[in-house]
């Protein structure tokens, strides 16, 4: 971990700097990086320079963050985040600094960044590390530091804990005890941080390798009673005879598994998510075993209103809440082909995948060990087999439409609805019987059936 290697682009960049006499360093997330021997995603620099003098050196520079100082530069297809030295103001709000100050000096702007690992700067063109918090140290310690006075840090900006969290799942780095101990002294301006901040915090979380290493420390610190009340709640709710874990463990797991098999985002946050209904429907039997009858239908909703609430695109929502709602389902090898078929139109062949892999995680995540990976093969081959023959219908599949419904003289409205589901059925049941002579046949005989006198 001596020196890094600094791109030529950046050795471009940093003359164009130099030549008006400004100075250009790396900062970031882009030097952590370099030092854990990954490539950098994005470049941020700092500069002495002020936004319009760095607007004035480039030929396209899209003014992004003008309010903090920040502007994107354009150079031979590359984009660069280039913020003049900032020094830390007061943040009355918990989220915004009242206004910005410029700094004199790269060690001022690296003193108001957020951890220390993040507190690195490489002076460009050479290279030669900025390091006055000892984040070189920290790296190679892999631990997560406050730069400075952590329940400072953290009172200032309430999202930087859950960014410390972030890190730790992230990169598989401690969270240094003093950095930790602070956080429950910041819950009420974290609490006043806006849903999309914290979203994107939850979001890279559970892209993260190990999601469950922030969470558990989010139940730790407070940070999820406050965030996450629902899936708080599952601590402790006993599932035995059923699960060796209580409801959290499990959906940690289950979310942990989900990353490891590098599944989508809304499979994470459908196994996150899966069982939060739990600790609201259970009820104890007679016999005095708890039940949670139903608790895929709470726990979609309760799914659905958390999308809400952190603003998650309506797809994403949608997605994760299908999943959710039918992740119970239990096959049999005595399931008929009719059956099948009826669990791969009520599912979505589009979600196939998904289901797969939701219900793969909940059974890891039931037993904690690997298990049979292969106890889903049965079903999925019986699946296969049926699309293989194009053989799962939809109403769009029908041989028949709404069209030819109303040609028959049937009033359009909610009748034709009602026929074509029938008809729909009878497919499910009978592939055969899906051709245009005999569901007219059907359609005859049910319109039939509605006009005769109850
Ligand atoms: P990544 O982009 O991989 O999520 P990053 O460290 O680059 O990680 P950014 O959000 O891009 O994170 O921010 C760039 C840098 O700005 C950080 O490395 C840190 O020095 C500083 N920074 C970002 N957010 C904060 C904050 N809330 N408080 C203080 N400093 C921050
Ligand atoms: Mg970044």
């Amino acid at each position: 971990m001596g020196n890094v290697g600094i791109h030529p682009i950046l050795k471009e960049v940093a003359a164009i700097f130099n030549g008006v006499g400004k100075q250009v360093f790396l900062v970031g997330g882009a030097v952590r990086d370099l030092h854990l021997g990954k490539e950098a995603e994005d470049w941020d620099l700092a500069t002495d320079a002020r936004p319009e003098e760095v607007t004035s050196l480039f030929r396209r520079v899209i003014p992004t963050g003008i309010k903090h100082g920040t502007v994107t530069v354009r150079y031979k297809g590359y984009s660069l985040e280039v913020t003049t030295f900032r020094s830390e103001s007061s943040y009355s709000d918990g989220r915004h600094p009242d206004h910005i100050e410029y700094a004199s000096t790269i060690e001022e702007d690296l003193s108001r960044r957020d951890l220390t690992m993040n507190a690195i700067a490489l002076a460009l063109p050479g290279g030669e590390r900025v390091d006055p918090f000892k984040g070189l140290e920290d790296i190679r310690a892999r631990r997560i530091r406050c730069v400075g006075n952590p329940e400072e840090r953290f009172r200032e900006d309430g999202l930087r804990p859950l960014r410390a969290l972030r890190f730790a799942s992230q990169l598989g780095f401690t969270v240094e005890d003093a950095t930790l101990a602070a956080i429950p002294g910041a819950l009420s301006t974290t609490a006043k941080v806006s849903p999309e901040r914290i979203r994107d915090e939850l979001d890279k979380t559970i892209g993260s390798p190990r999601p469950s290493l922030a969470l558990l420390l989010m139940e730790k610190s407070g940070l999820l009673g406050l965030i996450l009340p629902e899936l708080a709640a599952c601590r402790g709710i006993d599932q035995k005879g059923f699960h060796r874990f209580d409801v959290l463990d499990h959906s940690l797991l289950a979310c942990d598994y989900a990353a490891r098999t590098e599944a989508p985002q809304s499979v994470r946050l459908a196994a996150l998510f899966h069982d939060i209904g739990k600790p609201v429907v259970r009820k104890l039997d007679e016999s005095g075993v708890w039940t949670f009858y139903q608790h895929e239908k709470v726990s979609a909703k309760m799914a659905r209103d958390i999308g809400l609430r952190f603003r998650y695109p309506n797809a994403v929502i949608d997605r994760m809440v299908h999943l959710i709602a039918e992740h119970m389902f239990h096959y049999e090898a005595n399931w008929t082909d009719a059956a099948v078929r009826r669990f791969i139109i009520r599912v979505g062949e589009e979600y196939l995948e998904d289901i797969y892999a939701l219900r793969q995680a909940d059974a890891y995540a039931t037993a904690g060990i690997e298990g049979e990976p292969g106890f889903l093969a049965p079903l999925v081959s019986r699946i296969d087999g049926i699309l293989a023959q194009n053989r799962a219908l939809s109403l769009k599949d029908l041989a028949i439409s709404g069209m030819d419904l109303i040609a028959m003289g049937i009033a359009p409205g909610k009748r034709i609805g009602i026929i074509l589901k029938e008809l729909l059925e009878s497919a499910l049941d009978d592939p055969e019987l899906n051709t245009r002579e005999k569901m007219l046949e059907i359609a005859e005989k049910l319109n039939w059936r509605y006009t005769q006198p109850q």
